[in-house]
């Protein structure tokens, strides 16, 4: 335990989502507002443009420092690998912390704060915080932060607790509608045409149980985005009526993919995620996974057979 901490250093997971974005700004608006002794550095990979409103979140390091922390916090990550660029800075740190709520998670710093029924890593955040010391800045990344990982208060894991910490940050005075709508509901014009092809490409397996989708490289050029544009893809396929899986692959490789699941309500995908070295939760989840198109969609409707 170090007491009379000087420096912090907080990071999240790879390719950050709002969640991820949301806890980590959170956490440093609220070191820096409360604490003026502390010296505190965030470190993310490449933030969205839709975040650009955060405020802070031009103090956002992409290169680690060679700096000793006194604590290094790793928020909404379940697993060292996904910290990957700031790996350093945890590794020289005198003490580590995770605040997570991925049931994958494996407890891997000196204290781990993991709640697998938190709907998002802010809802846990917030109940370390001191309620007296959230001002309007991080009470809009702790609000980020739960819409994005409840789609807007609509997954299971959303819980009444959810909704009155949601409750108690609008007190603030946060413009909520124009959190939702420009964070999480915005797109730009070319990951509209991304989604259309990937709905294009989709196709029903497994008695129609499972909707299974592709974007490849090619596609991604033609409509002039990146793999980090893709979010929300698999979102759209879940919502069909008849499926309880949505399955959503995109090319990170020549010879990989990136899979997103989504269940609705029997099959554990966490589950399958970790079988392949991935992560997550029960009703999402992911991982990388080596093979063509063909191959991973043969595998991917085995191991979801099995739990039908
Ligand atoms: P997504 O499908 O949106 O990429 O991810 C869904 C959930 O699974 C997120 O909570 C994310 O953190 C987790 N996840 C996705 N990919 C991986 C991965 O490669 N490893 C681990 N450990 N978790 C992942
Ligand atoms: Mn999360």
């Amino acid at each position: 335990m170090v007491i009379n901490v000087k420096n912090v250093g907080i990071t999240g997971h790879i390719r950050p989502d709002g969640d991820c974005v949301g806890s980590c700004m959170a956490l440093y608006n609220y070191i820096i507002s409360n604490y003026e002794d502390i010296c505190v550095d965030v470190y993310l990979e490449d933030v969205g443009e839709e975040f650009n409103f955060i405020t802070n979140i031009d103090k956002v390091k992409k290169e680690p420092l060679d700096k000793i922390y006194d604590v290094f916090v790793v928020l909404d990550c379940s697993d060292l690998d996904r910290i990957a660029p700031f790996r350093k800075c945890y590794d020289n740190a005198k003490s580590t912390v995770c605040v997570d709520h991925h049931i994958s998670n494996l407890n891997y710093a000196d204290k781990n704060i993991v709640k697998p029924d938190a709907s998002s890593c802010a809802q846990v955040l917030f109940g370390l915080l001191d309620e007296s010391k959230i001002n309007k800045a991080v009470a809009e990344c702790i609000y980020i932060g739960i819409i994005h990982d409840t789609g807007v208060f609509k997954y299971s894991s959303t819980s009444k607790e959810t909704m009155e910490i949601a409750g108690k940050m609008m007190e603030h005075g946060i413009d909520f509608t124009s959190i939702i709508d420009n964070s999480f509901y915005m797109r730009t014009y070319a990951q509209t045409k991304i989604l259309g092809k990937a709905i294009g490409n989709s196709k029903l397996l497994c008695d129609d149980k499972i909707i299974a989708s592709y974007i490849d490289f090619e596609h991604m050029e033609e409509c002039g985005v990146n793999n980090k544009q893709l979010g929300g893809v698999v979102e759209q396929l879940r919502l069909t009526n008849c499926v309880e899986v949505a399955a959503f692959i995109y090319q990170v490789n020549i010879d990989e993919y990136k899979v997103s699941l989504r269940s609705k309500s029997i099959v554990d995908v966490s589950t399958i995620a970790m079988k392949f070295g991935g992560g997550g939760h029960i009703r999402a989840a992911g991982f990388n996974m080596k093979g063509t198109k063909e191959s991973i969609f043969e595998t991917l409707v085995e191991e979801i057979a099995k739990q039908l």
